[in-house]
Formats: structure tokens, sequence, C-alpha cells
């Protein structure tokens, strides 16, 4: 048995296994656990914000424990991670499928800038075009 400080408190502890956390810190992460959990189960619609609120349990504590895989996700939940883009609840990933679309698509033009500007100059394109264009006035 090692003596440890706790990652939370600081305080000193007698370390055995798991998390290097003193008894107070892990009861106290396993009542919020609970908390969370209980919540959800009463009310499996609610928000990642809805859920911190009501049980105070802060929202990237609740989001460990869902990266922990401690808290599922079920099925005709609709929270609990939030789109980065327009924060929307999304039950997987990082963007919901609307911005999923609209990021795959700024990709893929951003993509064929990149290679516009690496081939033609945007200067000497503009040209062209113009001279195109009094040809085929000319005609
Ligand atoms: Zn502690
Ligand atoms: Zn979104």
């Amino acid at each position: 048995m090692a003596v440890k400080n706790c990652a939370r408190c600081g305080k000193m502890f007698s370390y055995m296994i798991g998390a290097p956390l003193c008894l107070s810190c892990k009861n106290q992460d396993e009542e919020e656990y609970k908390k969370v959990k209980e919540f959800l189960y009463d009310n499996p619609g609610a928000t990642m914000p809805e859920v911190s609120e009501a049980v105070d349990v802060t929202v990237s504590k609740i989001k460990r424990f869902l990266k922990e895989g401690r808290l599922e996700i079920k099925e005709n939940a609709n929270f609990f991670l939030e789109c980065e883009r327009c924060s929307v609840p999304i039950k997987s990933g990082q963007y919901c499928e609307n911005c999923s679309h609209i990021l795959a698509n700024e990709m893929k033009s951003a993509f064929n800038k990149g290679a516009n500007k690496s081939t033609t100059d945007q200067q000497s394109d503009g040209r062209k075009v113009a001279k195109m264009r009094y040809l085929h006035r000319d005609k």
C-alpha cells in the first residue's frame, strides 16, 4: 500500500488501485455519476446543460463520464454531445449531420480553391475570361 496525493483535492491517502483519488473524491465521483444516471433514466431526452443544471454536476464532468463509457446514450435520447459547430445535441462524433455535410462541402471547395491557386494565377485567369468575352462579342 502506497501513500499518494489525491489527483483532485491533493489530500494524502492510501493508494490501492484505479484512479489516484482519495476515498472522498472517489465517493463524490460515484455520487455524481449516480445522480446523472438517475436523472437520465427519468429524462432520457435531456440535453447536457439541462442535466448539468438539474443534478449540479459540471458539463465537463458529465462528458468525462461519457468518455469513460460509464454513461450510455440511449437510442432514442437526443443528447449528449453537442455539435461543435452549431451546438445542437448529437449522439456521436463531433458534428451534427447537417454540419458534417456543410463541412464536407467546405473542405471540398477549399481543396478545389487550393488546387486552382497552385496551377493558375488569379489575375491571368481574369484576363483570360475578359478576352474570351470580348472575342465572343466581336463575332
Ligand atoms: Zn481527494
Ligand atoms: Zn451542427
